[in-house]
C-alpha cells in the first residue's frame, strides 16, 4: 500500500476489514472475493457505495486480524475461516450498525465522511483536497488534524489502546514514542467510524450541510442535540477543550 511518508504508515491498518455487501457482489460475480485496497486505510470506514459501516470480525469465528475472508486455496482466493478452517457464510442478516455516540449514517453524514475519506488518502500521499477543511495549510495537513481530533477523543472518553506500530516504522525513527500519534487505523471499526464521522461535522463547512447532524454526546439513549463544532468543543474533557477550540477556530484550508 502506498502511504507517501513514513507518518502514513501508521494509516495502515494491520488486518483486513471489509463490505459484505461488496464481498457478496464478488461472489455472485466471479466467484472470488476480493480486498479492495483502499479498505486498509484508517480514513476507510464505510462502503460509499452500500452505505454500510466496513466489518472486521470474522462472522465464523468471531475474531479479528487472523486473516480469515480472503484466503488463497488451490490459486483462487476463497471465503475461508482461517481460525476453523471453513467456508465462511456472508448470506445471512446482520445487525444494524452502532455508532459512538447516537450518530447515525443519513445521506448528509454519509456524503460528508466520504469526502472526508478521499481527502485524508490524498493528504497521505501528499495530493490536493478537493474540499476546503479547517485549519488545513502548506505547513498543516489533514491527516495531522484528524490525529490531533482522534487523540482529543480518546482522551475525553478515556480510550487510549496500547501504541503499537508497525516494526518497519519504528526501525525508521530515531524516537518513536515522540513521532507516534495515534490514528483511526488502530482502533476498533465502529470507534473509527464515530471518529471520522465527528471529524467530517467538525472540520467542514457548514455551507456544506444539507440537514443538521444530530448526536447524543452525554449518551442518554436521545440523540437530540445538534452536532457542531461549538457542541463538540464543549464535551470534550477540560484538559483538552482549549486545544479543541483552538482546531476549530481556525480558518479553512487551502
Ligand atoms: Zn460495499
Ligand atoms: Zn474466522
Amino acid at each position: 500500500m502506498r502511504c507517501g511518508t513514513p507518518q502514513g504508515r501508521l494509516w495502515v491498518r494491520d488486518h483486513a476489514v471489509w463490505c459484505r455487501q461488496c464481498v457478496r457482489e464478488d461472489l455472485l460475480e466471479g466467484d472470488e472475493p476480493w480486498e479492495r485496497r483502499s479498505w486498509r486505510t484508517g480514513a476507510a470506514v464505510f462502503c460509499e457505495r452500500h452505505r454500510r459501516v466496513l466489518e472486521e470480525a470474522c462472522p465464523r469465528c468471531n475474531k479479528i486480524g487472523k486473516g480469515c475472508l480472503f484466503l488463497s486455496d488451490k490459486g483462487r482466493m476463497q471465503p475461508l475461516c482461517a481460525v476453523k478452517g471453513d467456508k465462511i457464510n456472508l448470506w445471512g442478516d446482520v445487525s444494524n450498525d452502532q455508532f459512538p455516540w447516537g450518530l447515525t449514517i443519513d445521506r448528509t453524514i454519509s456524503r460528508c465522511v466520504n469526502a472526508l475519506s478521499i481527502d485524508l488518502c490524498r493528504s497521505l500521499v501528499g495530493q490536493t483536497l478537493h474540499a476546503q477543511w479547517r485549519g488545513v495549510s502548506r505547513e498543516r495537513r489533514l491527516t495531522t488534524i484528524v490525529e490531533e481530533l482522534t487523540l482529543m477523543i480518546l482522551i475525553t472518553i478515556d480510550y487510549l489502546p496500547r501504541p503499537q506500530p508497525p516494526l518497519c516504522w519504528m526501525l525508521e525513527q530515531s524516537d518513536w514514542k515522540a513521532a507516534f500519534h495515534y490514528t483511526p487505523a488502530m482502533l476498533p471499526v465502529p470507534l473509527a467510524a464515530g471518529i471520522i464521522m465527528l471529524a467530517s461535522v467538525v472540520l467542514s463547512d457548514h455551507q456544506f450541510f444539507e440537514d443538521r447532524v444530530f448526536w447524543d454526546p452525554s449518551e442518554c439513549q436521545i440523540a437530540c442535540e445538534p452536532l457542531t463544532p461549538e457542541t463538540y468543543v464543549m464535551w470534550l474533557h477540560p484538559k483538552v477543550r482549549s486545544w479543541g477550540r483552538y482546531l476549530i477556530s481556525a480558518p479553512f484550508g487551502v
